[in-house]
């Protein structure tokens, strides 16, 4: 049986659109990061504890991307934090057209950071290049450390990788040592922050790597 190559062409327009993406941020020096994980491993509660820490030193702006609602949006923009939301209605990864049309509700002169929420899944936003700086991949300890093996392509082109919901490692079989290992075999390059949004533990060394990337992202 012939094997169809379906999603050959539609990556090849979604990466002349993420190199458009990224050129448009590089003329307003604005560094963009992809935050991606699996539904309910906390992504919003992270940014709303980042954002509360930020949004006082750098012009940030978030991308929440949701199959519906703008529930998500609405915690954002409780921080303070200009966010727009994307429905996908049904799509279950954004793609750079998506951000391309998203930038037009900002005002990009005025932003240092974006940040884009994806759709809580593990599998095919890794294939879709937004024009991101810096790909977040994020994993909660609730999920299995075996993840990374399942998932391999999302967390092998991590920039970096969050540990999260740490505060319940006493109460869940989460094997710490096998996924620091797993991370460190599949991808050495990228540091892993073990945090809580609940207690704050460890934010602020991923806070701080934050910042340190949009430094490096703006010279
Ligand atoms: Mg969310
Ligand atoms: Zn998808």
């Amino acid at each position: 049986m012939k094997h169809i190559p379906l999603k050959h062409p539609i990556l090849q327009g979604n990466q002349i659109m993420a190199d458009k993406n990224r050129s448009r941020l590089a003329d307003h020096s604005i560094c963009m990061i992809n935050l991606m994980s699996s539904p309910g491993s906390g992504k919003t509660s992270l940014l709303e504890y980042s954002l509360r820490c930020l949004s006082q030193q750098v012009k940030i702006g978030v991308i929440e991307g949701d199959v519906a609602t703008t529930l998500d949006a609405e915690r954002i923009a409780s921080t303070g934090v200009k966010a727009v939301q994307i429905n996908t209605h049904g799509a279950c990864h954004l793609d750079a057209q998506m951000i391309a049309s998203a930038f037009t509700s900002f005002d990009l002169n005025r932003l240092d950071l974006l940040i884009i929420e994806n759709v809580g899944n593990l599998v095919c936003p890794a294939d879709f290049d937004l024009g991101e700086s810096f790909r977040v991949v994020m994993l909660s300890t609730t999920e299995g450390a075996d993840k990374v093996l399942k998932y391999p392509s999302v967390f092998t082109y991590a920039d970096a990788v969050i540990l999260s919901k740490i505060d319940l490692l006493p109460h869940v079989r989460f094997d710490v040592n096998l996924f620091t290992q797993t991370m460190h075999e599949i991808n050495p390059r990228a540091p892993i922050f073990k945090v809580s949004a609940l207690s704050g533990e460890g934010m602020q060394s991923w806070i701080s790597w934050l910042l340190q990337k949009k430094e490096e992202d703006s010279m």
